[in-house]
């Protein structure tokens, strides 16, 4: 099948007389007749439900689903994108050890990266996303264990050049993880150019309905955890798992099996079956929707370009965007919907402008089906002033337009009158 029909038909098939849409197993726990089979599930020697904080049918399916939509051999599904990005770093990392990340990432996994993983030991090195390959070999260090990326950076829009990195991350024998929220699968597969984990925030256009916070951890089997010798979590004996082999036991799958046996059961940052349920109703029509949202805001970012009151607008379609052979090499299907867009004048004049819009709505989210905008400077950053804005690189007239799924002339309309209020 093609990904449109994946979208639709993987990790569920309802058999003769059963439901057409994915049921909600709403249940903690799953009955059985005898002993030696729950012995059998706990010892990993049979498949089966046991208990929702380590599995559960309508999240299953889901994983599955998503799993079959990235090209990898499994998925988890985590309460959050937030535990979705913590666990696969936690999944090959531990205290002393060391891994690199783009700079150009989400704001919420700086924190998570610099503050509360250092914490616990974890050590970070950012680099720029245009940093050279020489720059990137020089960073690894005898204890670096990872590399992490975002396949479109939030709020920054820059691409990341994945193959470049998986590169130089495989001659140094380390996996590769890439956070692939704004693209989704139907933009960009990472697994295709290198990448070995891809994790999504499925709160994003997965969903993409505002209804549920979730996040997930796609596994494409293809990294050696054998061969180099760091990663005696995966080929030795682990006690809490009555001496169980990841590699050994479950070859390719090794990595999300430990995930999910291992973590999710000691952390329980589990996703329920019913937001399961809605990211599925997402996943179902997310073709249409993110090509839709992608070809809105095309539009928009060049209508944007236009305006007399705005200073600049970043968008990988227009022509001033500078990493134009990224844009064909990993996105030639769209780019999404969010735009980052500078109005002329300061902070006051940007706040003024979202102020007096109509239709489009101020939220603390993106990727929504209905057209919002966040500005920073009077938002996340606004205890900064301007000096430290800038140095965060967010310019106090900064805003981000995540663009919805509304006709554009209305989008335009809403925003054109708002621009008429400076
Ligand atoms: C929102 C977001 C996250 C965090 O996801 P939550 O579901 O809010 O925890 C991680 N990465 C990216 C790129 C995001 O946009």
């Amino acid at each position: 099948m093609n990904i449109e029909s994946k979208c639709l038909y993987s990790g569920y098939s309802p058999k003769n007389g059963e439901p057409q849409a994915l049921p909600i197993y709403q249940s903690t726990t799953f009955k059985y007749a005898s002993t030696a089979q729950v012995a059998k599930l706990f010892d990993l020697e049979e498949d089966g439900f046991f208990y929702s904080r380590l599995g559960n049918p309508t999240v299953n399916a889901v994983e599955n689903k998503i799993a079959d939509l990235e090209g990898g051999v499994g998925a988890l599904m985590t309460s959050s994108g937030q535990s979705a990005s913590f666990m696969s770093l936690l999944n090959i990392l531990g205290a002393g050890d060391h891994f690199i990340s783009s700079g150009s990432i989400y704001g919420g996994t700086v924190n998570l990266f610099n503050v509360t993983m250092r914490k616990m030991g974890i050590d970070v090195t950012f680099l720029d996303n245009d940093a050279s390959e020489d720059e990137i070999r020089a960073a690894f260090k005898p204890n670096t264990k990872a590399v992490f990326g975002e396949t479109i950076s939030n709020p920054t829009i820059h691409i990341f050049d994945i193959e470049k990195w998986a590169k130089i991350a495989h001659e140094n024998k380390v996996p590769i993880i890439v956070d692939n929220t704004f693209a989704t699968p139907i933009l960009c597969r990472p697994f295709e150019f290198g990448a070995d984990i891809v994790i999504h925030s499925t709160t994003k256009y997965m969903d993409g309905h505002a209804l549920t916070i979730g996040g997930v951890i796609v596994d494409s089997g293809n990294f050696d955890w054998t061969g180099s010798g760091k990663f005696p979590e995966y080929t030795t004996p682990d006690e809490s798992y009555h001496g169980v082999v990841y590699t050994e036991r479950f070859g390719k799958s090794a990595y999300i099996v430990k995930a999910r046996v291992q973590l999710l059961r000691d952390l329980g940052c589990v996703q329920s079956a019913e937001c399961a349920f809605h990211v599925n109703q997402g996943l179902e029509t997310l073709p249409l929707r993110i090509i839709k949202h992608s070809e809105n805001a095309d539009i928009i970012a060049h209508e944007l370009e236009k305006h007399p009151k705005i200073e600049s607008v970043w968008y990988p379609t227009l022509s001033s965007y500078p990493y134009q052979d990224r844009r064909e090499k990993y996105l030639p299907k769209g780019c999404s919907g969010v735009i980052a867009v500078k109005i002329k004048g300061g902070r006051e004049d940007a706040a003024k402008f979202i102020d007096s819009l109509k239709m489009i709505s101020l939220l603390v989210h993106v990727a929504d089906i209905r057209t919002c905008v966040l500005h920073p400077a009077s938002s996340t950053h606004r205890q900064l002033t301007n000096e430290q804005l800038a140095a965060a690189g967010i310019e106090p007239n900064l805003i981000r337009l995540s663009v919805g799924l509304e006709n554009t002339d209305d989008i335009m309309a809403d925003i054109t009158q708002a621009l008429d209020k400076i």
